[in-house]
């Protein structure tokens, strides 16, 4: 079975007419208030501010290419999930999609737990006061020292990903004297994606036990055999980017099989299920993302309905949203430099930033609002791609959008939604010095983690 909410084709095909764009549906001065954090608004001058804050004096003080994160709106996004959810389900805020300490202690103040999948991040968790049974560490190849120090920590969860990490973190339990709480990623045989999603996936991946062949099965039993395990659950992870449900729940139903399985066969019902992260954000205003209180309904009813079927007690969920938290409460601000129109094609923009800090676009072909922030204009549209400065024709940050024609070098323009998998991915291709992440709330800015220097570049670089 496979089901596609929207037809394929391309995104822009609204607005494509023979190779040439016609104008945007809306005012380039608008900001789409479904792409922009909460706090964002344009000010009597027609620039963009954010926290109260214009963009102006962000720039001068803290410098371009750098992230601007809207402390209050990731502190509502945390509220909103965990008031969603309720006192019976867990929301875990996927690090991987940006970590730092300021986030680990809003997290912790808003009342979140929090998934690690390495040994750096589970040592920032840690240093910044996540309590370790609030934490859960995730990876397919976790080193021995990385579950060693999990362990010792006393993180709340280990979720197991292959038959090698059963024995080896039961092994490492035992020796510490304790029994690891652990659960079973599975793969369910589900993709998810965006707009589609297929149920009847390859289990031609990396991550996860497969479910179909009786894997899964055979590694509960095994789990359930030895004795620095305690198994409490069963977790599934499907995809990222997703807005229909339907893929959730199929993964929910085969996830409660299994658990009534495991009772025929064991006589335990396992209290918890894990449906992994993976919710959509609006990248652009095309993109129609659910709020948390509906996902958990859908999610709960789900549950709910299969565990009423399968006569189960209903385990407690639990979720991972990483980019639905922190994706949409940040910007990338950038200088525009030199400005190269391409006659009958498009004009190119280049900023001071782009592959190194933010990789989608060239990777997963991602796609992006951008608008100009300095200032607002009433020239034309004009069709541009923005580029970065890296020496890689691929080097794109937003491939196809519409910006004001009076646009010049020297006006700051942002790309909204950048809060998750940019700055976690930055890299120091060329040498780039990877921007700051400034959060800003109640009119005050501060760094939370700093620019790069060239003397950071250099000390690694020990000659
Ligand atoms: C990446 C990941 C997440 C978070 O995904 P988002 O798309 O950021 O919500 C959650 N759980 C697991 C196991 C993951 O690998």
């Amino acid at each position: 079975m496979s089901r596609s909410a929207h037809p394929a084709g391309p995104r822009h095909a609204d607005v494509l007419t023979e190779g040439h764009y016609s104008a945007p549906a809306a005012d380039l001065n608008v900001l789409d208030g479904k792409v922009w954090s909460r706090t964002v608004t344009r000010d009597a001058d027609g620039a963009l501010t954010v926290g109260g804050i214009a963009v102006a004096r962000l720039a001068e003080e803290f410098g371009t290419p750098a992230y601007f994160l809207d402390e209050s709106d990731f502190r509502a996004r945390c509220r909103a999930w965990s008031e969603a959810f309720g006192p019976d389900a867990d929301v875990f805020y996927a690090g991987k999609a940006f970590l730092s300490r300021a986030v680990v202690r809003w997290l912790k103040e808003e009342g979140l737990n929090l998934d690690v999948c390495s040994g750096g991040e589970l040592s920032t968790a840690l240093d910044a006061g996540m309590p370790a049974e609030r934490i859960a560490f995730h990876g397919n190849n976790k080193t021995v020292a990385e579950i060693e120090r999990a362990v010792e920590a006393g993180v709340g969860r280990i979720v197991l990903d292959s038959f090698q990490e059963i024995v080896r973190v039961a092994h490492i339990a035992q020796r510490h004297g304790v029994r690891q709480r652990v659960q079973i990623r599975v793969t369910v045989g589900v993709e998810a994606h965006t707009h589609e999603f297929i149920a009847t996936a390859h289990e031609d991946q990396k991550f996860g036990i497969a479910l179909a062949d009786g894997q899964a099965a055979e590694a509960v039993r095994r789990a359930l055999s030895l004795d620095g395990l305690d198994l409490i659950g069963v977790h599934s992870h499907i995809g990222s980017q997703i807005f229909d449900m339907a893929g959730f729940e199929v993964s929910a139903r085969r996830v409660v099989q299994l658990l009534a399985e495991i009772r025929d066969e064991h006589g335990v019902e396992l209290p918890e299920i894990d449906l992994g992260g993976g919710l959509g954000i609006a990248y652009t205003s095309e993109d129609d993302p659910r709020e948390p209180h509906e996902i958990a309904k859908a999610l709960s009813d789900i549950v709910t309905r299969e565990c009423e079927a399968a006569k189960l007690r209903t385990p407690r969920i639990s979720v991972e949203p990483g980019r639905a938290i922190v994706g949409p409460t940040a910007f990338t601000l950038y200088e525009v430099g030199t400005i190269k129109p391409l006659e009958g094609l498009r004009t190119y923009v280049s900023v001071d930033g782009g592959m190194s800090d933010n990789i989608r676009t060239a990777l997963y072909d991602a796609e992006y609002s951008v608008a100009l922030v300095s200032r607002t204009s009433d020239a034309e549209p004009m069709l541009v791609r923005v580029v970065g400065k890296h020496c890689e024709s691929g080097d794109i940050v937003v491939k196809d959008a519409f910006l004001p024609a009076d646009l010049a070098p020297g006006d700051l323009i942002a790309v909204p939604a950048t809060g998750a998998y940019c700055r976690s991915m930055a890299s120091n291709y060329n040498h780039a010095l990877r921007p700051p992440v400034v959060a800003v709330r109640d009119g005050e800015a501060r760094v939370i983690v700093r620019r790069e220097t060239e003397e950071d570049l250099l000390r690694l670089d020990v000659g």
